[in-house]
């Protein structure tokens, strides 16, 4: 075993596949001649994410020397931290979705997940930036040979991401963590090669095109060139809004009946115009039923991601809340995704919403808060949620996340 080690967890979701939190897919080949690899398998279930008593630090093959951890949730954030403590001969350098992405303020830099409140362990290191600049080479330079860990069933299924960009370029959301990430480390592909094909597994793979919003020119693009198979689908999140749609008739226009499987993420947040004006969404009604519904029309599934936790809600949002759901054509939606409102770290809603004393930590790390809302907007909360609730059972939309509303509720 080399002394230095490359690190990738990875982990069995409650659906049975198998997610390989694959920071290291593009820059396998460069890091394999550098060091070893291993993977670790880690706790996937985002309950216990934030649950201090669920990690050890797990026994690692070296003691000295150097690890480079792949940080794809902070959950591993938090692992690195703990072998940083219990080997002080290890140097631990951590990158990864979580660790290289950067917000830019005063002073210098932080990592835009969260705010560090402790001092770090002098050997533990964030870098702040992808691992090709880290190494001095140019982003996306490598071959793609990442190798999967054996412990993985042929015949299971894997969810692994292909990186298009780091960041979204609508950027404007005040809630969004991916709306933070610094211009300074703009990471884009400009040359999509489907690299992931080549993985050698022959079960069945879940490709996420990773970037906080498709734009118009990646749907043009990349939709078209997807390979069409029985053992890949694909999942992506692209905002409902007229130049979405626009380019995505376009392109499913070229495609005839050769259509990928694929399943599309829609931050709906709230569906009121009001709503989506407050947060910046440049949509409206009429727009993103039309996307929903042209995604229905194409075979296309639909995971709507629904936000509840605002201070600002009024009897007219739950109305157009009903409406919206009520217009839905019963398999408009496949999923519907709930949520209550995460305060992240330096977003608008960070500084602006109450909750701040409710903050999630692990170890010296501060990861955000749910937003707390005064009684009056609790109860237009649940009414939406009940509202949801009601049109899910009636339309045979899967409805996920009902019970974690109570996050954001005192006691
Ligand atoms: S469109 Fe999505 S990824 Fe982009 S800023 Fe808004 S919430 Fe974030």
């Amino acid at each position: 075993m080399k002394q230095t080690l490359f690190i990738q967890f990875y982990g069995q979701t409650g659906s049975g596949w198998f997610d390989l939190c694959n920071g290291f897919s593009d820059t396998w080949d460069l890091c394999a001649g550098k060091g070893d690899f291993l993977w670790i398998p880690l706790e996937l279930n985002p309950d216990r994410w934030y649950d201090e008593t669920a990690y050890q630090p797990l026994p690692l093959p070296i003691e000295k020397g150097t690890i480079y951890v792949s940080a794809s949730y902070v959950n591993h954030l938090y692992q690195a931290y703990l072998w940083a403590l219990t080997y002080p001969e290890l140097q631990v350098i951590v990158g990864g979705p979580v660790a290289s992405e950067r917000h830019t303020g005063k002073p210098g830099w932080q990592s835009v997940h969260f705010k560090v409140e402790n001092p770090l362990p002098k050997n533990l290191i964030l870098t702040g930036q992808s691992v090709e600049r880290f190494f001095g080479v140019p982003e996306f330079s490598g071959q793609w040979r990442l190798e999967l860990p054996p412990q993985i069933p042929d015949e299971g299924r894997i969810y692994y991401s292909y990186t298009l960009e780091n960041q979204c370029y609508w950027k404007k959301c005040p809630f969004c963590s991916i709306a933070q990430h610094s211009a300074d480390h703009f990471r884009k592909r400009t040359n999509p090669d489907l690299a992931f094909t080549g993985l050698d597994y022959h079960g069945h793979k879940i490709v996420r095109l990773n970037t906080g919003s498709m734009t118009p020119e990646h749907i043009r693009k990349l939709l078209p060139m997807l390979p069409v198979t029985s053992d890949m689908e694909y999942r992506f999140f692209m905002r409902a809004a007229a130049a979405e749609t626009r380019a995505m008739k376009e392109a499913v226009a070229t495609m005839g009946d050769n259509l990928p499987d694929c399943t599309l993420g829609f931050g709906i947040e709230f569906p009121s115009d009001r709503m989506w004006q407050y947060l910046n969404k440049g949509t409206r009604m009429t727009d993103v039923l039309k996307t929903l519904e042209f995604c229905t029309e194409t075979g296309f599934k639909v995971n709507a991601n629904v936000i509840l936790g605002w201070n600002n809600l009024t009897e007219q949002d739950i109305r157009d809340l009903e409406g919206f759901m009520q217009r839905l054509s019963g398999k408009t939606v496949t999923t519907l995704q709930l949520r209550w409102l995460f305060a992240h770290p330096y977003t608008l809603i960070y500084d602006t919403y109450d909750g701040v004393e409710n903050s999630i930590r692990l170890g010296p790390f501060n990861c955000g808060f749910h937003v707390t809302v005064p009684p009056d907007q609790m109860e237009l909360n649940l009414a939406a949620a009940q509202v949801i609730k009601e049109q899910c059972r009636k339309k045979e939309i899967q409805l996920q996340g009902y019970k974690n509303l109570n996050k954001g509720q005192p006691g």
